[in-house]
């Protein structure tokens, strides 16, 4: 008789094991909720139990057993990614790596760390070493290192140094194959990023090498504008000026400062906002701007304030934005763009004004993979329909804008079908028997129809 996954504890008895339903329900479930087709989507879909291992050694025992039986693994991080990423598909071992979270070194501008390691808490201690990370998620209280790494994009930091994705951020990885006999294999440079945004279907992370960039003590501002083109124009040109100094630029519509309820008095109504990060250097040469666009800082705090105070304006950018939208309207969902980087004011002044009243346009500038200066929209809908959703997407793209679609839960779906062909090739080396987060990397099973679990449970077109 072939071992099942709850008959693991008494194999292993010496492991944190979570079999509790309810809290193997909570582990079983993300940010998903943000999407309502995500929400009926992945309704029900659950592992079997969970485990938080903490040493390597005790995650060599759970992946050795499970490869073993047969048993799906999907590793989790802190469980913050929005697309179901950590919602196993077909039951099985839900292997929390939370606690594997030991930080390792920092070497001139390199730090390394386990996987599970808190964004935050690798941050504080390279700080001391005078560096800090590349790329903050606005999740980056509560996110993991390997979590970003496995399902996401980058944040705060991008406007400098581009998503995770650009050559040199992320420089090696150390991963487990599933197998009866586990082995450890180092992966450095270009070979690592195949494992990234693969949601933990081909590889499970142990350790993560990574650039870092020298610390500065940033200051939170807002900036807000009567007129949606001035703030835009603003943000575009600070974002895009070289001399002056900065980590974050994220432009928010009106209405969609009504949402921030904690800063209304920082928020004149109707106007449109510029949240920023920037060096105390170019405070001047940013408030110079500020004031030429017919604007006006509302809101200012050293990066001393910002930290006795506990609230930065970081948990107000990036899905964080959606996340204080949603705290106020049920009602609304959001959808993911980059747009044209030749083109990109242009667009964005063509899709407020065919979208506007149904989509809040809300920005973040970053440089992309290959160094252009750009912008990307986390955009708010007041959704009606999935249909209606559906269009509103292809509106955007019938306007030259890219849609990364956040209401999807396959790793291809989520890339435009742009995967590459060697992510395939790094899961048979990595997962062989196809046991990795079954059922979100497709052209798996389009490698190899007789793999077990092979069918996706619903087909998102
Ligand atoms: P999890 O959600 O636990 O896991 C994410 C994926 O990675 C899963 O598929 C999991 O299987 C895989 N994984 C986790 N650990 C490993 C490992 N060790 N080895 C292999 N695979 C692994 N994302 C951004 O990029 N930028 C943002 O600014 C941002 N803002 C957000 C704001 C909000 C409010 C929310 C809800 C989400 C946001 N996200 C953002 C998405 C998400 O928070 C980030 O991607 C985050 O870094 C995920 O980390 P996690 O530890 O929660 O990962």
């Amino acid at each position: 008789n072939a071992t099942t996954a709850q008959q693991l504890p008494d194999l292993l008895p010496d492991l944190d094991w979570i079999a509790d339903t309810l809290r193997v329900g909570r582990l079983s479930q993300d940010f998903a909720w943000f999407s309502p087709v995500l929400k009926r989507d992945l309704a029900g879909k659950r592992g079997d139990i969970a485990v938080r291992p903490r040493t390597e050694a005790e995650i060599r025992q759970v992946v050795a057993a499970c490869a073993s039986a047969g048993i799906p693994l999907t590793v989790r991080g802190s469980g913050t990614g929005n697309y179901g990423q950590s919602t196993p598909l077909h039951g099985g071992v839900i292997l929390d790596l939370s606690g594997y979270n030991a930080f390792g070194w920092v070497r001139g501008g390199v730090g390394r760390a386990q996987s599970g390691i808190r964004l935050a808490d690798f941050d504080a201690q390279a700080k001391p070493h005078g560096q800090e990370l590349r790329w903050l998620p606005s999740t980056y209280r509560s996110a993991t290192l390997g979590g970003l790494f496995g399902g996401g994009f980058g944040g705060a930091g991008s406007i400098n140094h581009g998503p995770l994705a650009a050559p040199g951020n992320v420089l090696a990885v150390r991963a487990m194959t599933v197998e009866p006999e586990p082995q450890i294999i180092e992966l450095r440079g270009p070979e690592a990023m195949l494992l990234h945004h693969t949601y933990g279907t081909n590889g499970i992370v142990l350790e993560l090498e990574v650039a870092l960039t020298p610390a500065v003590e940033w200051t939170e501002c807002i900036a807000t504008f009567a007129q949606f083109d001035a703030a835009l124009e603003f943000a575009d040109r600070f974002g895009s000026a070289p001399g002056l100094e900065k980590k974050e630029v994220c432009f928010v519509a009106a209405p969609i400062p009504q949402y921030f309820t904690s800063l209304a008095e920082h928020l004149p109504a109707d106007q449109h906002a510029v949240l920023l990060l920037v060096a105390p250097h170019s405070e001047d040469g940013m408030r110079d701007m500020v004031a030429q666009h017919g604007g006006q800082v509302t809101y200012r705090k050293t990066a001393d304030e910002v930290a006795s105070s506990h609230k930065t304006l970081l948990e107000y950018t990036w899905n964080h934005t959606t996340l204080h939208a949603l705290k106020v309207d049920k009602g609304l969902t959001y959808i993911q763009s980059g747009f044209n980087p030749m083109h990109r004011l242009k667009q964005v002044r063509a899709l407020e004004a065919a979208l506007k009243g149904e989509v809040m346009m809300h920005l973040e500038f970053l440089r992309t993979k290959e160094g252009a200066f750009n912008c990307s929209g986390l955009q708010i809908i007041r959704y009606t329909t999935e249909e209606r959703l559906n269009q509103i997407m292809q509106i955007y793209r019938d306007h030259g804008v890219q849609i990364n679609n956040p209401h999807v839960y396959i790793v291809e779906d989520g890339k435009q079908n742009n995967l590459d062909p060697a992510v395939v090739g790094m899961k048979r080396r990595f997962d062989p028997q196809g046991l990795l987060n079954p059922g979100k990397l497709r052209s798996w099973y389009a490698a190899d129809p007789s793999t077990p679990a092979a069918a996706p449970v619903r087909q998102t077109a």
